[in-house]
């Protein structure tokens, strides 16, 4: 199916460098969406919408043959951090760096709009190339689908990847139903009563309250939800108190819940506030909690899951395809669009001998390149498969 595919190695590695060197930060991607929109600029597609959810854009290609309307998605946005790694392409922008893939991401969706462009009459049904902004944190992927990107054409099913340090290059990770978790956020403020460190009967003390609730939320985890279903709580930021010898009138907590099932995610909010109200209540404080909803889980239907198997299978072979492979307790806003049509979500490996070894979100990220050429036949041998 894809043997007959001329693989653009120079180009897909030229794309690559160019936004690894220039990259942009969530809903920024201007320079970006100028740079992709010339690339597809006479390559003969039906329509580009262009500025789509802010600096999203979807290129549309009518196939010859009859078949559904299929999204293929990269991200574009860059991570706020200075890059480490002396790399010749590395990044010219001071504070901003393409250390989660999104680059490579870019470069394997646009080399393979444009090849796909020029074999039309193989295609079955109608492709959709989905390049998606803000994906590290503002949700770009929903700005777009409430600008429309699901409609016009009506789209059917989706598909994206992320490149992964995870797995070695040459190797491909499919798993059935939850994949990556849900990321939600919440915000804690408990108000006691300050006073002379001397004299604590005489205050309030939300520290000592704080430190009992930090380990009464680990009870969540490991003593409501049932151990098959992987639930995260942790309090990333802690703050209270000026001195050692006062105790201070507030305690504030920062933390994120992780979740695989929805359901349980569901859950989580009003059991963590049963724990914050029971104990105020206990040690006579007052609070203020509040919960944001972030991404979904993302959510792979078995269905499409087969098509990234069926191809995965024929660009890596069967005995590089891990599957299912486990959990990770990332989250991804294109759980938005799999939450409205069928979609699979599948990861490439990136590590090699010498480079994509360390960790996304590294300041010294980079990747064994063969992976982009993996990741375009796993793009092309979709949008051919029907
Ligand atoms: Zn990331
Ligand atoms: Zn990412």
């Amino acid at each position: 199916m894809t043997a007959s595919v001329e693989i653009p190695v120079d180009e897909l590695v030229r794309y690559r460098r160019h936004f690894h060197a220039h990259p942009e930060l969530s809903l920024e991607e201007h320079e970006t969406l100028a740079f992709i929109e010339g690339e597809l600029r006479d390559c003969g597609f039906d329509e580009i919408r262009s500025g789509v959810g802010g600096t999203g854009l979807l290129a549309t290609l009518r196939g010859g043959k009859p078949g559904p309307v299929t999204l293929l998605r990269a991200d574009m946005d860059a991570l706020p951090m200075q890059e480490t790694a002396d790399v010749p392409y590395r990044s010219t922008r001071d504070g901003a760096m393409h250390a989660c893939g999104h680059d490579g991401h870019m470069a394997i969706l646009l080399s393979a709009a444009r090849s796909l462009a020029r074999m039309r009459a193989e295609i079955p049904g109608t492709l959709v190339f989905c390049f998606q902004p803000g994906e590290e944190g503002p949700a770009g992927n929903k700005l777009m689908i409430d600008d429309g990107a699901l409609e016009h054409p009506h789209v059917d099913r989706c598909f994206a990847l992320h490149l992964y340090s995870g797995l070695d290059v040459g190797t491909v990770g499919i798993r059935d139903h939850a994949f990556f978790a849900s990321s939600d956020r919440f915000e804690l403020t408990l108000t006691g009563k300050g006073g002379h460190g001397a004299m604590p009967h005489a205050s309030v003390d939300p520290i000592v309250a704080a430190s009992h609730l930090v380990t009464m939320l680990q009870t969540i985890p490991s003593r409501e939800i049932a151990p098959k279903d992987p639930v995260v709580v942790t309090v990333g930021k802690l703050e209270s108190g000026t001195t050692f010898n006062v105790i201070p009138d507030h305690a504030t907590m920062l933390g994120t819940v992780r979740a695989m099932s929805d359901e349980v995610r569901r859950s989580i909010p009003e059991r963590m506030e049963r724990m914050v109200e029971g104990l105020c209540d206990a040690m006579r404080l007052d609070y203020a909690f509040e919960y944001h909803w972030g991404y979904p889980p993302t959510v792979n239907d078995p269905a499409m899951d087969d098509v990234v198997r069926d191809v995965a299978r024929e660009v890596v072979g069967s005995e590089n395809v891990v599957d299912p492979h486990d959990i990770v307790m990332w989250a991804e806003d294109m759980s938005y669009m799999m939450n409205e049509r069928p979609g699979a979500y599948f990861i490439v490996g990136v590590r090699g001998p010498e480079r994509g070894v360390e960790p996304q979100h590294s300041a010294r990220y980079d990747i064994d390149e063969r992976a982009l050429e993996v990741g375009f036949k796993m793009m092309v041998g979709i949008a051919l498969h029907g």
